[in-house]
């Protein structure tokens, strides 16, 4: 199965797909988690797109596309996560994909209303371990991760001002993506527990599976 996860910011998309990927063994790819880990080493790549990722704004298509294909490359079976986000992406994936001839299977689409992502990614915490997927809304800003032992945190584009941009961008570039997978597109309601979510997108999942 080769699919790709999307949904605002805030949605759950990140530990929805961490889940699924681990259930159905697919591997995980997280354009987010790629971009932290490049600006993490310190390199050059990391270093320019520090700022970009810090403001909300989105990196550039070029970077984003090498990043993917060169993972893709040669797997079978995997999970994007946070990519396509916006239409050359989709576009640029599908012809690399068609030249495989190992097209997706399909996205799937988390929808979550604005009000209910504004109140969850002001009130998330995030420690190294869960490495920026993890929803933490029980812990409080200091307390220790049982698992890595260091402190959670506010990611540092979860500020409002910064949420706002990322918001900006998920409704000007990538709700466009319903249209373009129209077809190949499963909708699943995002609004409820994680677990209750996790059925439901393992429901919608099985004509593919
Ligand atoms: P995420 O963890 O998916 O919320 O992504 C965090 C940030 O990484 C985004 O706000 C963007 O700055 C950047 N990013 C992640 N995926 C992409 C992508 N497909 N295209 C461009 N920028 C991305």
């Amino acid at each position: 199965m080769r699919i790709t996860f999307f949904g605002p910011p805030g949605s759950g998309k990140g530990t929805q797909a961490e889940r699924i990927s681990e259930y159905y063994g697919l591997e995980h790819i997280s354009t987010g988690m790629l971009l932290r880990e490049e600006i993490r080493s310190g390199s050059k790549l990391g270093v320019r797109i520090r700022k970009i990722v810090e403001s909300g704004h989105l990196v550039s298509d070029d970077i984003v596309n090498r990043e993917v294909i060169d993972r893709i490359e040669r797997i079978e079976d995997y999970l994007l996560d946070g990519y396509p986000r916006n239409l050359s992406q989709a576009k640029r994936l599908d012809r690399f994909l068609e030249e495989t001839g190992k097209p997706l299977s399909g996205a799937v689409f988390i929808q979550v209303p604005v009000e209910e992502v504004l109140k969850r990614l002001t009130g998330r915490l995030v420690c190294a371990c869960a490495d920026g997927t993890g929803f933490s809304s029980e812990y409080r800003e200091g307390d220790i991760c049982r698992i890595c032992g260091k402190p959670f945190v506010r990611r540092s584009d979860d500020s409002s001002e910064v949420v706002r941009n990322r918001l900006d961008h998920y409704h000007n570039l990538t709700m466009h993506l319903e249209e373009y997978y129209r077809g190949r597109l499963l909708s699943v309601d995002g609004v409820g527990t994680v677990e209750q979510v996790f059925q439901r997108i393992m429901r919608a999942l099985r004509p593919w599976a």
